[in-house]
């Protein structure tokens, strides 16, 4: 699959490279000719929304490689938000508990086809899950590349799947680098944050709500909204958006924002001085620690994303995730801290000016946080043979 750059143009044939001479992470070549003319009827995985996208489909393994996407698109009114009319995408429904699936499915397909067997992944959170359980199940190897001080709880939940886990010490900014040239020598193709398989397979969950939304006879969303860490993510997003439009399926891209917690935000910060480059920040602390990327690889065209659609990237605090983390709850849907900024950030769009009254916004709640629910919390504690007492009157809340 032939991969180009997004900032020069420069084309490669070359399966080891995943970055241009420029400097700039390359994506997977989109032929908009090839996409087809209508929307698909059905979206019952990523693979029925993938050939809007215009890219080769490699051949897709049975089992887990086929459960990635088809989430539903829906319409929460008690998260509208100053007239914005909310949409929520529950990525959390993934096999994995997150987005990071898609990438996964589709790296994993595209790994096998081209007969490698020996996966790896830098993470110590969602995207190890997902690339440990899907090498699990494709019955590959794979190697997790962890921070060495890595808590507990997360170290469990990537061990359960049976990777090589190794602790790395040093600067863990860089080993996404190195990895990539360690992985090139020794045969193991790394699934990295914005590796061109995983770009490509995240760009289906754009094409699902826009999709979904076209569907339901309602036209196009306004504007998405995503949280970000690396650009993954949102430069999938783009690369959906610009193909649809080419295509001429999407009349206009809607607005693409993206979100940081404040404590980590180099993209927001590049958005807000009006620079063409991300540069790379001491990243502080956040609840929000899946987007916590101090020095991101795609930033920079996450930042494009954002100018070119007319959208925006924003910075929210701790405490606005978490009582935007409570709002999701009472609609019913449990996000982890990453997700939840997305609708803090509906607030400070909305006051910026990028979002107006009545717009159409699909927010992208992009996990689920199965191995994160917080500390422990203090139940009542109750006898069987008393459990009628629960709901003696005063006791119910
Ligand atoms: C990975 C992740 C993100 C950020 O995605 P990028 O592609 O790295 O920008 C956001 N939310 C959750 C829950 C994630 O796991
Ligand atoms: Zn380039």
């Amino acid at each position: 699959m032939t991969r180009v750059c997004w900032a020069c143009g420069a084309r490669t044939d070359d399966d080891s490279r995943v970055r241009c001479d420029c400097g700039e992470p390359l994506w997977l070549e989109t032929d908009p000719d090839s996409v087809p003319d209508s929307w698909p009827t059905s979206v019952e995985s990523m693979w029925d929304v993938l050939p809007l996208l215009g890219v080769p489909a490699p051949d897709v393994p049975a089992g887990l490689p086929t459960a990635a996407g088809g989430t539903p698109l829906l319409r929460t009114d008690s998260l509208d938000t100053e007239g914005v009319r909310v949409h929520v995408k529950p990525e959390g429904l993934n096999p994995t508990g997150s987005f990071k699936d898609r990438g996964t499915a589709f790296g994993v397909a595209a790994a096998l086809e081209r007969g490698e067997h020996r996966i790896g992944t830098v993470s110590h959170g969602n995207m190890a899950e997902s690339v440990a359980a899907h090498a699990a199940a494709a019955d590959m190897d794979c190697t997790v590349l962890v921070p060495a001080d890595i808590a507990d709880q997360r170290l469990a939940a990537i061990a359960r799947y049976s990777p090589r886990l190794v602790r790395v010490d040093g600067d863990y900014g860089r080993l996404y680098y190195e990895s990539l040239a360690v992985g090139q020598d020794a045969g193991v193709r790394f699934l990295n944050s914005d590796a061109p398989w995983r770009v490509a397979g995240q760009a289906t969950t754009a094409l699902e709500i826009l999709t979904q939304f076209a569907n339901r006879g309602g036209g196009s969303p306004d504007a998405l909204v995503l949280p970000v860490s690396s650009g993954g993510h949102a430069s999938g997003t783009w690369q959906a958006v610009r193909t649809l439009t080419e295509a001429g399926l999407l009349e206009a891209a809607p607005k693409l924002c993206f979100v940081q917690a404040a404590a980590c935000a180099p993209i927001a910060a590049a958005f807000a001085r009006g620079d063409d480059t991300v540069t790379a920040v001491e990243g502080g602390e956040t609840i929000a620690y899946s987007i916590a990327n101090a020095d991101p690889p795609s930033g920079g065209r996450a930042l494009a994303a954002a100018r070119a659609t007319g959208g925006a990237v924003v910075a929210v605090e701790d405490p606005a995730i978490e009582r935007a983390g409570k709002r999701f709850a009472a609609a019913g849907l449990a996000v982890e801290p990453a997700s939840a900024t997305t609708l803090a950030a509906v607030e400070r769009l909305r006051e910026d000016g990028v979002l107006d009254d009545g717009d159409e916004v699909a927010l992208v709640a992009t996990g689920r946080g199965f191995g994160d629910a917080g500390a422990a919390v203090d139940a009542d504690r109750v006898d069987l043979s008393a459990l009628g007492s629960l709901f003696d009157a005063g006791a119910s809340r």
